[in-house]
């Protein structure tokens, strides 16, 4: 295409919900969010990945889904779990990270359906659980990035789902002013309490589990039919058959999805697999009692992570005048019949649970490029953040493992705390600042999102350290440090996004900055527009880097590549300023 041709082609900007299981992107059309059909007529694509060892190419959706019995080890899903974890996923021969993965997923949305609407797309707004850590954002906002987008910020799920609620409500005027939005998806679960004042939506509480959804309902009938199978064979495959494995969990999720519209059904499959040359088959009923029952202590989780929002935001459940079900799993007859009991008023779907949030995160677009759309949104923090102090000091291990709390979770977004601290011992030469998330008082339990030396200019004992904290709108933490009285100070971005990252005093321990560094310098290369020269420097230190990486070269030899490599990726960067 040529700049003036790009010129004349409409850009829009997208939201995108990047679930477990199905991903779906919108636009606002006419002020008006759409969702785009990217799969045929269909706008829910599978978020499934696959690698053609034949073409060497990768496949994406549908189509990827359609091979996963195939090619169960050239395909992944549910790669959603993994986001935000220092792991590796193999497509065969091919070893990606999740943020790779989950690229591919974005850039097929947006190259479907910039070639469906004709538009050009470069900038989204992804969504993410609200439960989500810091880690698990700043991995998808990279993989934003390294789908060749700008992420325009990352919101959550149930607060994108809050600002479709607008479009959709039938009701003229609510009977409280609290909304509660339910998330049931294929891997998660969220669950948000909202105060709709007028124009404006609060979140007042926010909590979750990144690891129950419908899949565990599926792993459910996959136990179910494993016994059956060995009852009847006496055969034992609960482990090490990942074939079998895919297609078992296919079949239940089939199975389950008819229990949401049948009180039974006889699932007869043929030949499942062969054993000795013999066939098994697999042929059982199962009614939707029996489901529920299998299912009943995952749907209670739910409830309880209900029950805990609503403490959270000091009401019950008679304070609560709507629910919004979001996420495929709402469609199972016993969530909507324990939520209905619970808060003794009827369940719907007022927009279809697949596509709202999608369809929000398109709602916020607007509201950042100034769509008249009449939204404003207050976010809540969904965890604590913390220091880890020594105030628990155990003097027989030398362990301190105190977490001290400086912003609250469900505190009101961007928000910006500061805490004080005292030094130890005189003189003391540095500090260690680790930032943690979570509840507990131990540090141990709670998740490590970054930390770093803030070296100290001779004090005596008790000279007070500032830590100050601030979540920005995406959730993304920005810590500053300073040693009061002096002039000394250090402010560290745990942002993906910004070049703070980079000094290598944060952690050079720290794998998740490793593959940032990687990850960036990647992304670099793939850029249009950078000059030859300093795309070839780049190449040749970022493969001696990764080569350094990957033999296990010393600290010293790593270092220094890494300093060069940072010193490239900024020169890069600086010639797209
Ligand atoms: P989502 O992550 O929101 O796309 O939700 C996907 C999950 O919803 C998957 O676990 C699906 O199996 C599940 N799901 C979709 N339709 C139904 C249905 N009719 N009944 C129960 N679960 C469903």
């Amino acid at each position: 295409m040529t700049k003036d041709k790009e010129k004349s082609v409409k850009e829009i900007i997208c939201g995108i919900d990047l679930g477990t299981t199905n991903s779906c992107i919108s636009y606002l059309k006419d002020g008006k969010p759409v969702v785009v059909s990217v799969e045929g007529t269909s706008a829910i694509m599978p978020s499934v990945v696959s690698y053609d060892e034949k073409t060497k190419q990768i496949i994406v959706g549908k189509e990827a889904l359609n091979r996963l019995a195939a090619f169960p080890h050239h395909t992944v899903r549910s790669i959603k779990r993994l986001m935000g974890k220092d792991t590796k996923v193999h497509l065969g021969k091919q070893v990606y990270s999740p943020e790779e993965v989950s690229s591919f997923i974005l850039q097929s949305l947006a190259e479907k359906a910039a070639n469906i609407t004709g538009a050009l797309i470069k900038k989204a707004v992804i969504t993410v659980p609200a439960y989500f850590n810091d880690a698990q954002r700043r991995a998808t906002i990279a993989a934003g990035e390294l789908a060749g987008l700008e992420v325009l910020r990352i919101i959550n799920e149930p607060t994108a789902a809050s600002l479709i609620y607008d479009y959709v409500s039938k009701k003229e005027q609510l009977s409280t002013p609290y909304i509660l939005v339910y998330d049931l998806g294929g891997g998660t679960f969220d669950v948000s309490i909202l105060e709709i004042k007028g124009e404006i939506k609060e979140v007042l509480a926010s909590c979750g589990d990144t690891a129950l959804g419908g899949d565990d309902f599926d792993e459910r009938l996959v136990d179910l039919f494993l016994r059956n199978i060995k009852e009847k064979t006496g055969l034992d495959f609960t482990t090490d058959n990942r074939v079998l494995h895919v297609r078992l969990k296919d079949i239940a999720e089939r199975t389950k999805i008819s229990l949401s519209d049948n009180p039974y059904i006889v699932v007869k499959e043929a030949s499942i697999l062969t054993h000795n040359g013999e066939p098994i088959n697999l042929d059982i009923e199962v009614t939707r009692k029996e489901y529920e029952e299998m299912i009943a202590d995952l749907v209670n989780k739910t409830v309880e992570k209900v029950k805990e929002a609503l403490t959270e935001a000091h009401l019950t459940s008679r304070d609560i005048a709507e629910v919004l079900l979001v996420g495929g799993s709402t469609r199972t007859p016993m969530v909507q019949e324990v939520l209905a009991g619970m808060f003794d008023i009827p369940m719907y779907h007022s927009v279809d649970p697949d596509l709202c949030v999608s369809l929000g995160a398109a709602v916020q677009s607007g509201l950042i490029t100034g769509e008249p759309l009449g939204h404003i949104l207050l976010d809540v923090t969904a965890h604590s953040l913390g220091v880890k102090t020594a105030d628990n000091f155990d003097y027989v291990t030398g362990d301190a493992d105190y977490f001290s709390v400086i912003i609250k979770r469900n505190t009101k977004v961007p928000v910006r705390r500061a805490e004080l601290y005292f030094t130890m011992v005189n003189e003391q030469e540095a500090v260690k600042v680790e930032v943690y998330q979570g509840e507990s008082y131990s540090c141990k339990e709670n998740t490590l999102i970054g930390d770093f030396i803030f070296k100290l200019q001779p004090s005596p004992t008790g000279s007070p350290i500032v830590t100050e904290f601030s979540y920005d709108k995406e959730g993304i933490v920005h810590v500053l440090v300073e040693q009061k009285g002096y002039n000394n100070h250090k402010e560290v971005t745990l942002d993906v996004r910004t070049r703070k990252v980079k000094d290598k005093e944060i952690s050079t321990d720290d794998q998740r900055i490793l593959n940032y560094i990687v990850e960036k310098y990647r992304q670099m290369l793939n850029k249009d527009g950078l000059s030859e020269g300093v795309k070839n420097d780049l190449l040749a230190i970022g493969q001696e880097y990764e080569e350094a990486l990957r033999t296990g070269k010393p600290d010293d030899i790593i270092d220094d590549l890494e300093a060069r490599l940072l010193e490239k990726i900024e020169e890069a960067e600086e010639e797209f300023e």
